[in-house]
């Protein structure tokens, strides 16, 4: 998975009381936001619920994909859309403690489905923004939640985490190292990096 789900499908924890009725997949602000499926625009979010600004789309097999805490909407009601296309922006509208993308699909006779396996497809990542998009949300979350206890916490998983951080470091090295001399030493920086910011 490139995306990075915070919460998921029927989860119950300080935010969401009852079971959540879909994924929260972290995506930075101002990310393009695609329609999953083909289908038709059946009800536009102006903001003012929880939801924030969203949308949602019935698809052609009546499942409707429910698009949440969006910055701008790039769709009208009753547009018909193709799988691919560009339906707005992510934000941090509603009812957000930080910027992400609530992604709900329901089904015809009204339960909620897990649309996890949809996740990866929603946002305009790929492989190389993807990780970027991923290691930039890690920051903003790592420098917002830094306390002393919280910073002893993870020096304390820092010192586990280590040597297995060293070991894929150098073993991406070698392996880029094949193809470029000066590509390794960043591709290692880069794992090294990434690594440090996974611990938790
Ligand atoms: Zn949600």
């Amino acid at each position: 998975m490139i995306v990075r789900i915070t919460s998921k499908f029927g989860a119950v924890d300080a935010v969401h009381k009852t079971p959540h009725t879909g994924v929260d997949i972290a995506i930075t602000e101002g990310t393009t936001l695609r329609a999953l499926g083909e289908g038709v625009v059946d009800r536009i979010y102006d903001g003012s619920a929880n939801i924030g600004k969203g949308l949602s789309i019935k698809l052609d097999d009546g499942t409707q994909l429910i698009y949440g805490h969006m910055n701008e909407v790039k769709a009208r009601i009753g547009e018909h859309v193709h799988a691919g296309e560009i339906i707005g922006l992510s934000g941090n509208t509603g009812n957000s403690t930080g910027p992400h993308l609530h992604l709900g699909m329901k089904a015809t006779d009204g339960s909620w489905l897990d649309p996890t396996h949809l996740a990866d497809k929603v946002a305009n990542v790929n492989w190389i923004n993807g990780p970027i998009t991923q290691i930039w949300g890690l920051l903003r979350e790592k420098v917002s939640e830094i306390t002393i206890d919280g910073f002893t916490d993870y020096l304390a998983d820092f010192i586990v985490a280590f040597p297995v951080i060293a070991v894929v470091s150098g073993g991406v090295y070698a392996l880029v190292r094949i193809l470029s001399k000066g590509g390794a030493t960043w591709a290692a920086i880069g794992t090294m990096i990434y690594g440090l910011l996974i611990v938790k």
